[in-house]
Parts: structure tokens; sequence; C-alpha cells
């Protein structure tokens, strides 16, 4: 069994627990988080009181599913600061975006979940990518179009580990020729690597391919993307056909092209090992909601909500309810990981403020104290 710092201290450690030691593990710092909110944040114990939950209870890792979630539209609020634990003093970071559907999602971070999450990054890239050195291209929307990317953005840390690095902003006039200026400038110097959502890599290729333009990579060059492809769905191709074109236009291996899952509201980020899983890192778990009875865990294997519980934040409890729909899958991967790895298949409808039990305006606005919301959600 592993505690947080331990996690945190070595995360290639953490990814090879047994399953045992991981469900463990991962119960425990949850449960642990999951006090420690309900203790110091009256919005979040507000919801445990009206759920008839006590976090100190939990014992098992089915127990988990049982934890009040925070849909990620309440971040979109202009007084979501009640979610916060720590006070607006203590924040340090606001990762702000304008997300799928124009209204701004803010998430605070104090200094102590901004050091984890950086941290836990560090671990999990070194442990996912082996990266040294090489120079970084980093194509970033200027717009909603990945919102993710600001969590990247956010947490410099893939530049840490290169030699080298160049930030592109990239939207609807995206400068493919300046891309490949960098690209052949770095050549025979430095490992290029491209970091970027998948619709702008996309556009690379395309213009590769139409040009006729020949560029080849490095035996090492990874391909990093992170997003989804929001209104650029009707470009989206499948994964496997991406990694192929990446090869056939790029030279990069595709065992070396990656996605990453993640949301700006949440520390947990899912990097694909070199067999193209998205391991959960140790630190959290996914729980799949019954899209129709969300507070209902589906079977495993099932297609659902996901919802993301994070042990790392101490600035507002981590424990979200996203818009996302995927599955699931607990065990040992190919590349002998063990714990949880995500299957995100769609962006759901959005909107769930519905889901919390005791919604802000009731939680600010009446006075009401949590038995009398109890009490409300019984006759309901
Ligand atoms: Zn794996």
């Amino acid at each position: 069994m592993l505690s947080l710092p331990q996690m945190l201290g070595n995360v290639s450690k953490a990814h090879v627990q047994s399953p045992e030691d991981w469900a463990r593990s991962v119960t425990d710092v949850l449960r642990d988080a999951a006090i420690y909110h309900q203790a110091h944040n009256g919005f979040y114990r507000a919801q445990c009181d009206a759920l008839g939950v006590d976090p100190a209870a939990i014992n098992d890792i089915n127990d988990l599913q049982d934890l009040p979630l925070l849909p990620v539209g309440m971040f979109k609020r202009p007084d979501a600061q009640v979610l916060l634990t720590c006070s607006l003093a203590d924040v340090e970071t606001e990762t702000s975006s304008s997300g799928t559907r124009g209204v701004p999602s803010v998430a605070r971070r104090n200094s102590e979940t901004v050091t984890r999450a950086l941290v836990g990054l560090i671990g999990t890239y070194r442990e996912f990518f082996s990266l040294s050195g090489g120079a970084g291209l980093f194509l970033n929307p200027s717009d909603s179009e990945a919102s993710e990317m600001g969590l990247l953005k956010d947490f410099n840390i893939l530049n840490s580990v290169f030699d080298h690095h160049v930030y592109l902003v990239a939207d609807q006039s995206f400068d493919v020729r300046e891309a490949l200026e960098h690209l052949r400038r770095w050549k025979g110097h430095m490992t290029r690597h491209i970091v970027c959502p998948p619709f702008l890599i996309e556009r690379l290729l395309r213009f590769l391919e139409q040009e006729k333009v020949n560029v080849r990579l490095d035996p090492y060059s990874m391909i990093i993307t992170l997003g989804g492809w929001k209104r650029h769905t009707s470009e989206a191709i499948p994964a496997e056909g991406f990694r192929e074109q990446c090869h056939d236009l790029l030279g990069v291996r595709p065992g070396n092209v990656r996605d990453m899952y993640g949301m700006i509201e949440s520390n947990m980020l899912a990097v694909e090992c070199h067999l193209h899983r998205k391991h959960v890192p140790p630190w959290c778990y996914i729980s799949i909601r019954d899209p129709g009875q969300i507070g209902r865990e589906l079977d495993p294997g099932g297609t659902g909500t996901i919802a993301v519980l994070d042990a790392l934040n101490t600035s507002y409890p981590g424990f979200l309810l996203t818009d996302d729909v995927g599955d699931v899958e607990t065990g040992t991967c190919g590349c002998g990981r063990t714990g949880q790895v995500i299957n995100f298949r769609r962006r759901g409808q959005g909107g769930g403020f519905g889901h919390c039990p005791v919604s802000l305006e009731r939680y600010l606005g009446s006075g009401t104290t949590a038995n009398d919301e109890a009490a409300a959600l019984m006759r309901a």
C-alpha cells in the first residue's frame, strides 16, 4: 500500500502495485481527501449530509461511488467560489477556458494543489514518455477549440523536459509553414516532438499530403495530443488511422503517437502507454455512472458518464461529474501497469446542474440546514 506522498514520490512504482494494493491505496487516499473536504467545505458537507454519506466510513473501493460529485458545469457559474475548500486568498492559479459552450469554466488552485499536480505530472510524463531533452513544438489553439490545452500551458511541465521549445498560437489561420520552418531548423540538432490537440496535427498532415512536402522527424520523435475535436468532429479520424498518417507523413512510429485525456477542472491526466491505453493516475479513480441515475455506478465494462475522483486537490473537492461519456477497465495492462484504463467515447450533453443533491441556490439562499435538504430530498 502506498500513501499519497509515496505515490507522488515514485509514480513508476505506484503504477505497478498489485491489483489488491492498488485498490487499497486509491481507496485510502480518496477517503482521506473526502474527509478533508467534508471537514473544511460547507457546501461539500451539505452534499454529504443530504446523501447520508460519511467519508470516514469508506472502507472498500466499492464505497467510493457513494461520494457526492460536483458537476463540472458548476465551474462555469459566477458564484463558483462556493465550491472552494481553500479561501480565495489562497488561490494561486485560475485556469479559465471558454469551453465548448462559450461560458468560461474557472478552476482555481491553491499552492498545495499546484505543487502536487506539478509533481504528479512530471512523474507521469517521465513514466510514460521517457523524454529527456529534444525540442518541443507546441501548437496551441487560441480559443476554445481545445480548452484542455490550458491545463498543459498552466503546468508548463513538458517544457522542462525539453532542451528547447516553441509555442505557436494556431487557430483558423494556423500557419503550417511556420511550424514546418521550426521543425526544419531543429533537424539534425535535436529530437523533434510535437504537442497539440489532434485537429491541429491533422491540419499539418493534410498540408503535407496536399503539398507533397516530405518531412521525416527523428527515430525517437513523439507526437503528444490532448483534447477533443470539438467543432472539428467532422474532421476526426479514428485513432489508428491517425497514427498511421503520422507515420506515413511525418515518419513518427505509431507507438510514439500518444493521446492523453484530461479536463481543465481536474488534475487527472490519463496518458497512453505504448499500447495506446490511457492509464488513470494511481491517485485517481474513475467511476462510470448510469446517465439516467447518476448516483449509480455501472457494472464493470458499462459505458456511461465519466466521474473523476482525484486525491490531489485541496482547493476544492476533486470529485467531479464530467459531461463526457466513456468506460473503464480495471486490471493489468499489456504494458505491465495496473489500475484503471479509461476509454473516452464522446462528449455528452452537459449541463448536469441537477445532479448535485443540494444546489448552490439552495445552499446560498435559503439558509436551510443540511437536514432540511435531506428531508426535502427524501420527499422528492
Ligand atoms: Zn498500458
